[in-house]
Parts: structure tokens; C-alpha cells; sequence
């Protein structure tokens, strides 16, 4: 057997160049959290596959990045898997996702241990009601949307009693989508927060903790209110400044646009690659997480008036003494490991050694 780097592993591989996350939660903030607490879990992989029949609804960059991990790993016996298009299901055939592709969602959960919807979170609800006369009994549906608690309140009541409820998000991704995005590595060194509802089986969340921790994750568990006010600043509000900016830039007369093209700095760039982000996905995130985005949004309103009001003024100190603040909390952010600190955030180009991690399901693209 290989070695496994579950969340109790001391050394966590340093985490794929390729797995920028889009919504990451400062690890800092997780820590000082009360809520949230890591798992202490066994290895799941000491007794052969952790789940006998993995069922992934939707296998864009996620869902496919799972069944990858799920197989390299051996943390199931089979994986069966499903989308919304013939195309979709048709590619996952070709990348040989799974052992069966099948053509409609409560097909694929028929007999499953595992349950994983993999689709954007506007869709959860309409599926949880699709999928659940067909659960098995026992069986533990999780999710992996980006919001929590609207995807709790919509998938829970159609779900019967007799299966383990557990949504879940891995923090990690990229501004990719479909099943050529994903990757195995994607998870490794990554935080999955779990969010329970109140009188959750333990033993299924260890199991689905364990599930993660096998994928490479860090397992964090907290409550979905929480997990979505947190994900408001690190993730969503963060997106929604590179929208706007994008959208300004391009809203700029034509050969003004085409210098902020051209002569595209690094800040903008960035900007562009988080703006690039599945339109979809984002739209239903922010549709989801109304009251924790907009809370972010307000506070950040006031800060990014503050600072106007200080170049106004002339004001070089306050300038000064929040970038060396915000210079800190990037330095932080590298020496726990949650991103590399290679100049222009460790981009990799061509013209660079390939990176040592292999991936080998990845499409040219
Ligand atoms: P994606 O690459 O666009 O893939 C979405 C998949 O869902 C596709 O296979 C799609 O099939 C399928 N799908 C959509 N509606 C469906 C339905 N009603 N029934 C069955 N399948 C359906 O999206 P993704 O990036 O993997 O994101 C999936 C989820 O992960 C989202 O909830 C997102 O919030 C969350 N998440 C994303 C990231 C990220 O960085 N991307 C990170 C963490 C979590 P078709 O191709 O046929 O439409």
C-alpha cells in the first residue's frame, strides 16, 4: 500500500501547481473559529475499497476530479456516474471516469453507498427530489457545492429518512470546468469542510471525512451558516471584485480596451483568470448566498471607501500600513503551504520544467 496522506499525516504533500483555488478560506480563519474542529479518523484505506459503489452526479471539474482521485486512491469498488448532456456523459465514457456511465440520475444512484452531487447549486434541490426514491437505505449523500446552507435547505426535505444526509465543500479548483478540467490531485492538501446538520450519524461523517481525507484533503467540519460566511470573503466577495473589474475594463471605449489588453499587469491578469470562472456556478453561488455576500460586501463597501477617502487626503500612512498588514497575510498564506511563493503566484509556462505531478487524464486543452 502507498503512503496515505490522511489529515493525520504530518508532512501533507505540497499541493498540485494546477489546484489554484477559486474559494479558499484563509487557514487562519478556520483556526480561530470555535466551530470548526479537524477529524481525528482511522486510515479508511486499511480495509480494502471505503465504499463499495460511488455514484457521481454531474463530472465536470469536481465530480470528475473525484472519480480520478476515487480510483487512483482505491477508495471504492466501483464508481458509477451521470450528467446532465449526452455530450458530457458521452466524454466521460472516452476519459473512463467510471466503470458505468448511465443516462439518468436515479439510475446512477440505484445500490450506491456513496452519493456525491457534483452540480452547480441551483440544481441540488430539483435533483435531490429526482434521486430519492431510488437511495438505498444507509446510504450517505453528500454534495460539494460552494454554498451550504440554501443546498441543505433545498436537497433535505426531499431526502428519506433512512440515508445520511452530509453536504459537504472541497476548497479547491480551478477556473476550469467539464470533465477534461479535472485531476487527481486536485484535493490533495486542500481543506474539505464538512457540515453536518445537527444529529448527524458520527460514524457516516467519519466516513465521509475519511472519504476526503483518502482523495488528499484536510477535513474541517463546521456549521453550513457559518462555512458560508467565511466562504463570503475568501471566495465569493473576492469573485465578484474580479467580475466587476473585468466588466469595467471591458466596458472602457475600444482602443482603451484593447491597451488594457495589451499591456495587462499582473493585478489584472489574475483578475481576468478568477473572471473566467464558470458564469453558471458563480451566478447560483451568489443567488445562494445572499445574506453572507452581502453582509462581505458591505463591510468591504466601507473599507474601499476608507482608502479613497485616504488618497484623497494624502494620506500615505494608512495606505502604508494596510499593505504591509495585507503583505503579512500573503506571507502567512505561502508558510502554511496554501500556495507557493514563486513570483506571479507560481504560474506555470511552457517554456518550465513540466510539473512533477503527472496528469494524466487532462486534456491537451
Ligand atoms: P462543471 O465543471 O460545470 O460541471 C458540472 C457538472 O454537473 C456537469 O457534468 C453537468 O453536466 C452536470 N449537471 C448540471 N446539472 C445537472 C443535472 N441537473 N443533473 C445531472 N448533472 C448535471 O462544474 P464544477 O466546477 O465541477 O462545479 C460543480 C459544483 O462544485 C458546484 O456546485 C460548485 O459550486 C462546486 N465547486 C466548484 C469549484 C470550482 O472551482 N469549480 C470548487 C469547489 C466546489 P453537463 O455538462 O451535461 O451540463
Amino acid at each position: 500500500m502507498g503512503v496515505r496522506w490522511g489529515i493525520e499525516s504530518p508532512h501533507p504533500p505540497t499541493p498540485h501547481p494546477h489546484s489554484r483555488c477559486c474559494c479558499e478560506p484563509t487557514p487562519d480563519c478556520l483556526r480561530r473559529s470555535p466551530l470548526p474542529r479537524r477529524l481525528a479518523i482511522r486510515d479508511p484505506l486499511m480495509n480494502g475499497p471505503f465504499f463499495g459503489r460511488l455514484a457521481l452526479i454531474g463530472v465536470g471539474l469536481i465530480g470528475s476530479s473525484i472519480a480520478r482521485a476515487a480510483r487512483a486512491q482505491k477508495l471504492v469498488g466501483s464508481i458509477v456516474a451521470t450528467a446532465r448532456s449526452a455530450k458530457t456523459r458521452r466524454r466521460a465514457m472516452e476519459l473512463g471516469l467510471a466503470d458505468q456511465v448511465v443516462e439518468t440520475n436515479a439510475a446512477a444512484v440505484e445500490g450506491a453507498d456513496l452519493v456525491i452531487v457534483c452540480i452547480p447549486v441551483g440544481q441540488c434541490g430539483a435533483v435531490a427530489r429526482e434521486i430519492a426514491p431510488h437511495l438505498a437505505p444507509g446510504a450517505i449523500v453528500s454534495d460539494v457545492g460552494s454554498v451550504k446552507a440554501q443546498v441543505a435547505r433545498d436537497m433535505a426535505p426531499h431526502l428519506p429518512a433512512n440515508v445520511h444526509f452530509l453536504p459537504a465543500h472541497p476548497v479547491a479548483g480551478t477556473e476550469y470546468s467539464g470533465p477534461d478540467a479535472g485531476f487527481a490531485e486536485l484535493f490533495i492538501g486542500r481543506w474539505c469542510i464538512v457540515t453536518p446538520p445537527e444529529r448527524a450519524d458520527a460514524v457516516a461523517v467519519e466516513r465521509l471525512s475519511g472519504f476526503w481525507s483518502g482523495l488528499g484533503a484536510k477535513v474541517a467540519t463546521m456549521s453550513a451558516e457559518h462555512h458560508d460566511l467565511v466562504l463570503a470573503i475568501t471566495s465569493h466577495v473576492p469573485h465578484l471584485i474580479a467580475y466587476t473589474i473585468v466588466g469595467t475594463a471591458d466596458d472602457l471605449s475600444a482602443v482603451t480596451r484593447s491597451e488594457v489588453l495589451e499591456y495587462s499587469a499582473g493585478g489584472f491578469r489574475d483578475f481576468t483568470r478568477i473572471a473566467a470562472s464558470d458564469p453558471t456556478m458563480w451566478r447560483d453561488v451568489f443567488l445562494a448566498n445572499k445574506t453572507g455576500v452581502l453582509e462581505m460586501l458591505n463591510r468591504f463597501n466601507r473599507d474601499l471607501a476608507k482608502l479613497a477617502q485616504a488618497i484623497e487626503a494624502a494620506d500615505g500612512d494608512t495606505l502604508f500600513d494596510l499593505f504591509t498588514r495585507t503583505r503579512a497575510i500573503r506571507r502567512g498564506i505561502v508558510a502554511i503551504g496554501q500556495d507557493s511563493a514563486a513570483p506571479d503566484f507560481g504560474r506555470s509556462r511552457p517554456t518550465l520544467a513540466p510539473s512533477p505531478v503527472l496528469r494524466p487524464y487532462a486534456s491537451e486543452e
